[in-house]
């Protein structure tokens, strides 16, 4: 402590305060363009304050009574004299966000089958062909990883079925689905259930199934008819004939807001997202979530995940958010999923589950995932890395280790330790912090390492472009500020 009292001043020097005199709380700030920042606080409230303000705020010289030193202060910048609840309210607000880390584990991924019907270049799950029965999961494979489902504290479970193509291995799924149910009547889990399927092989059979249990189907649709078949390449060329009938289908026996779809850019994407949104609105979905290629998997192999950079994406995106805005204005209720959970790690209390945008990392406590032959791995995308055959974020297997052996492994405390955005370089300084997160099997992926290096990463400069598009949005449009705080969940 001594040695520490050379080169730091002692705790009490920074709470000291000056009568008169406001004292700042933790904030960051980051430019927005080059008139304007934004400024942040550990809880995600912002504001976007010119240089000017930002240098009087910083020397401690806002006139006080002014508009602006009132929103500084309502908003948890500054306290003064008169604050003597503030940080409590503070605390209870950063409380209130990271909740959800005392609540882990809420999504379980069943990969059923490595087996799959189609042959997309892009796949990043390296599929299997559909005649080898090897890469199915076991009833007794899923029997132990339901026993990991129900050792999660989180009070809601989404059980959550992959592939491959999942409903080659139907009968796995009909077995989770009604031990899950049974085994809950000891727990009382809020569970869902979600099949992610090309719908190529639905039948009125596993339609009734899903009726009669709640499940929700969520598919791939790249876009029209012959960008799809392109990139999502099928024996037979009729993959989007057989995704347009069944979601359809789906739709009619489940209702509309049970059935899902996502798409993935490709190269060939790129300069048709107005189709790609309009394929969407044709079948009458509300929502789509303009996703890039990840760097795992087929994609990798086939090199299709390195056909275009950030900077193209971001083009792609921006268009397809400013055309979704654009319907919305024509009175079409109308989604963009990232854009919607970001937004709502501005505005709503509780934030986002989504894996991508937590610190620390969701993996293994946002999300986990049960490999057809029982290996767990921390995530989705780590399980890709493993079958291009680096098994770096494998956290055991259902089969030889306990709840407590993977829960506590190195591997999923070392990595928590090495996400959390607060203590990252870079990071820690950045305005946008609160609404980020962080991948450690993308910077591993691409960097080498699980951290990652900012300034260089590809998840950041997409997320730094995404932020400063939205917070644009919401200062100069007010518009475009209307329909995006509509996303807001209560
Ligand atoms: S990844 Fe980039 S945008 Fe996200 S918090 Fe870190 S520095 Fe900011």
């Amino acid at each position: 402590m001594s040695g520490l009292g050379k080169k730091f001043r002692l705790p009490e020097a920074f709470d000291q305060a000056v009568p008169g005199e406001y004292r700042m709380l933790p904030c960051r700030f980051v430019s927005l363009d080059d008139n304007r920042y934004v400024l942040t606080n550990e809880v995600g409230e912002y504001l976007v304050v010119t240089r000017p303000q930002l240098e009087q705020f910083v020397r401690k010289t806002v006139p006080f009574h002014g508009d602006f030193y009132h929103d500084l202060k309502s908003k948890h910048f500054l306290i003064d004299d008169d604050s003597n609840v503030a940080v409590d309210l503070l605390a209870l607000k950063y409380r209130t966000k990271a909740q959800r880390i005392s609540q882990f584990t809420a999504l379980h991924l069943f990969v059923v089958s490595l087996r799959c019907d189609y042959t997309c270049q892009y796949c990043q799950v390296s599929r299997q062909t559909d005649d080898k029965l090897a890469y199915d999961m076991s009833q007794e494979t899923a029997d132990r990883a339901l026993e990991f489902v129900f050792r999660s504290p989180s009070p809601a479970v989404k059980i959550e079925f992959q592939g491959g193509e999942p409903l080659l291995n139907f009968p796995i799924i009909r077995y989770v689905v009604d031990q899950a149910k049974r085994i809950n009547e000891n727990h009382d889990k809020y569970i869902q259930f979600v099949i992610t399927t090309n719908l190529s092989l639905l039948t009125d059979e596993i339609l009734s199934f899903c009726l009669a249990h709640d499940i929700c189907l969520s598919t791939s649709l790249d876009g029209p008819q012959d960008l799809h078949n392109l990139n999502r390449p099928r024996p037979g060329r009729n993959g989007y004939q057989l995704t347009v009938e069944g979601i359809k289908k789906a739709q009619a026996v489940l209702g509309r807001d049970k059935v899902g779809a996502l798409m993935t850019t490709t190269e060939a994407s790129l300069p048709r997202v107005r189709e790609i949104i309009d394929t969407y609105l044709s079948l009458g979905m509300d929502a789509i979530f303009l996703r890039a290629l990840s760097p795992y998997g087929f994609a990798v192999k086939t090199r299709q995940a390195y056909k275009y950079d950030v900077d193209r994406w971001f083009e792609f995106y921006k268009e397809g958010l400013n055309y979704v805005l654009e319907i919305n204005r024509q009175g079409y209720p109308f989604v963009e999923l990232y854009a919607s959970m970001i937004i709502n790690k501005i505005f709503s209390p509780f934030g986002t589950g989504y894996v991508d945008l937590q610190s620390p990392s969701g993996m293994a406590i946002s999300a986990i995932v049960y490999n057809y032959d029982g290996d767990i791995y921390a995530s989705d995308e780590a399980r890709m890395l493993a079958e291009m055959g680096d098994k770096s974020f494998r956290l055991g297997s259902v089969h030889h280790d306990s709840y407590e052996d993977v829960i506590l492994s190195d591997t999923v405390l070392d990595t928590l330790e090495a996400t959390l955005s607060e203590s990252l370089p870079m990071c820690n300084d950045c305005g946008f912090l609160s609404y980020c997160g962080t991948d450690p099997v993308y910077h591993y992926a691409t960097q080498g390492d699980a951290v990652g290096h900012k300034a260089t990463s590809g998840f950041c400069s997409k997320n730094m472009k995404i932020f400063r598009y939205l917070f644009t949005l919401l200062e100069d449009d007010p518009e475009a500020r209307r329909i995006l705080l509509s996303w807001v969940r209560p």
